[in-house]
């Protein structure tokens, strides 16, 4: 950073700051990750200063010649790994993966079936506060309310209702295995495309470690963050009729020119997901993740669903008489990061919220294993059961900082030494 410090001393200052957080925090918001270093050099790289509109061998700038084979590159390994007819690296994001594959699909004015965002699905699958939700009919599935799993009779029961043109699988809190041969069959029965947004769970997918969407789907939305541990941004997946449709969507559909750098990085993710560590870094992940949810249900709390299959889980918290948002603020003054989270039929607004979302992704990158989880369980328990107990803060943080010093996150142990 030697030449943004001399540039700009007062955003140095601050990223700085932010590197810090992330070295003596603990991570458990479930979308984080840390990423590669060499995927941070890509992202931070000269294509930057590239403009390459279009799509390789057809482009509406000069000097692609590389960038082409860049993305070439890219496409084929994105292709390899999730076993796709096509891809596309262009979406800026997750929400704009989602909303050219929407228009790729269907018109404004158009019903589509979505999870409800309550119960765990995404803003962009229909909300009324996203363009999605303002641009189409969206109606919303939801899950059981004993068994906290995706209501599939409710699901079939409202795509005869309402006859969607595209039905939408994928969540952002949900904890167990999506059935998406059964998606794929309410769908072919009242004629409806089907779209899989797997954006928390591509790194699972990818590593075979979660059903793969993509023989299912006529189109699968993805972002590469997450527990694919990479590029900032989105992809789509689709079978080869759709192609044309959804490349055309993306641009001039939705986007210019594509942000090159990404494009790069997500080459470079789908390269090591194709790698022996990546795949036991994802079982690491899965192995973390139960540990975590055993643990915090040995110590009293109930996980929605009663566990997890994924890198997730909702912790119901109202036995505790803690709301989520008051978890999130005592968690953060001991240096854990979570996001306080609507359970299924939560009674709290969204602001306050009665749980809180705990992923495992970013603390496993950091090489955390499963003697790691107990210790953060614990030091969960014990900050949530005596809330209101501050004197006791300097001691769970200092437990936090062992943590972090025990598993350094981009630094030798000797660097990492002087911050903690
Ligand atoms: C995170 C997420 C997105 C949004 O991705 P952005 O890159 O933040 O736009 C979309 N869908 C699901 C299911 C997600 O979890």
């Amino acid at each position: 950073m030697n030449k943004l410090r001399i540039v700009d001393p007062e955003v140095a200052c601050w990223l700085e700051k932010e590197l810090e957080r992330e070295i003596t925090t603990i991570e458990l918001v479930a979308s984080e990750n840390f990423v590669y270093e060499a995927i941070l050099e890509a992202q931070g790289s000269i294509l930057t200063n590239k403009y390459a509109e279009g799509y390789p061998g057809n482009r509406y700038h000069g000097g692609c010649e590389y960038i082409d084979e860049i993305e070439k590159l890219g496409i084929q390994r994105a292709k390899d790994v999730f076993g796709a007819e096509h891809a596309n690296l262009q979406p800026h994001s997750g929400v704009n993966a989602n909303l050219a594959a929407l228009m790729a699909l269907v018109k404004p004015g158009d019903t589509i079936l979505g999870m409800n965002l309550q119960h765990g699905g995404h803003l962009s699958h229909g909300s009324k506060v996203s363009i999605v939700g303002r641009f189409y009919n969206a109606v919303a599935y939801s899950v059981n309310r004993e068994t906290e799993l995706i209501d599939y009779e409710e699901v079939e029961k409202l795509a005869g209702e309402y006859k969607p043109k595209v039905i939408i699988a994928g969540a952002s809190a949900y904890s167990r295995q999506i059935d998406f041969a059964r998606f794929r069959g309410i769908a072919d029965k009242v004629g409806a495309y089907f779209m899989v947004d797997m954006a928390h769970i591509a790194g699972l997918v990818a590593a075979g470690l979660h059903p793969n969407p993509v023989p299912h789907a006529h189109i699968v939305t993805s972002t590469t963050t997450k527990t694919m541990r990479g590029a900032r941004g989105g992809i789509i997946l689709c079978k080869k009729e759709f192609a044309e449709k959804v490349d055309k969507a993306i641009f001039p559909g939705t986007q210019g020119g594509p942000i090159l750098q990404n494009v790069l990085a997500k080459a470079v993710t789908f390269k090591i997901a194709k790698t022996k560590e990546f795949r036991e870094y994802q079982q690491q992940i899965l192995k973390n993740a139960r540990r975590m949810a055993s643990n915090l249900h040995n110590c009293g709390f109930r996980i929605v669903s009663g566990g997890t299959d994924n890198h997730l889980m909702l912790v119901d918290l109202r036995g505790l008489g803690v709301t989520g948002q008051e978890a999130e603020d005592a968690l953060h003054r001991v240096g854990i990061t979570v996001n306080k989270n609507m359970i299924p039929y939560d009674p709290n607004p969204p602001a306050v919220t009665s749980g809180i979302r705990i992923g495992l992704a970013a603390v496993t990158s950091r090489g955390f294993v499963e003697e790691d989880v107990d210790e953060i369980a614990s030091i969960i328990c014990d900050v949530l059961k005596n809330i209101k107990d501050s004197a006791e803060y300097g001691r769970y943080s200092a437990r936090v900082k062992d943590l972090c010093r025990k598993h350094p996150l981009y630094l030798s142990p000797l660097e990492a030494g002087t911050l903690l």
